[in-house]
This record gives C-alpha cells, sequence and structure tokens, in this order.
C-alpha cells in the first residue's frame, strides 16, 4: 500500500511495521506522525513538535 505525505501529497515511505507515534522525516522537510488505527489501517498526520519552529 502506498502512502501519501499530508503535507505535500508525495509518496513517503513508512517502516513495514510501524508503531502509533513513531515519527518519519519526508524529503519535503515536514516530520510525519504514524497513527495506526484499530483493525491496522493507518493515517499520517503531520508532527507539529512542541518547542520547536514549524512551517514558518
Ligand atoms: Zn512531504
Amino acid at each position: 500500500m502506498e502512502h501519501r505525505c499530508p503535507v505535500c501529497g508525495r509518496p513517503i515511505e513508512i517502516p513495514s511495521d510501524p508503531v502509533s507515534g513513531e515519527l518519519v522525516d519526508h524529503d519535503c522537510g515536514a516530520t510525519i506522525e504514524i497513527v495506526v488505527l484499530d483493525g491496522g489501517s493507518i493515517r499520517l498526520k503531520p508532527f507539529q513538535g512542541v518547542g520547536e519552529d514549524w512551517g514558518e
């Protein structure tokens, strides 16, 4: 299954056995948080770290 970065919309590689809350850095510079839902489906969302400048 192909996943796409929620920030830039391009394909993003995630670990084959992702853990909910895991963070992945994408080529576009965004940090993406992996959320594993019940049933094993995966949702990706932009991670906005506390105390970090983001999207400036
Ligand atoms: Zn991206």
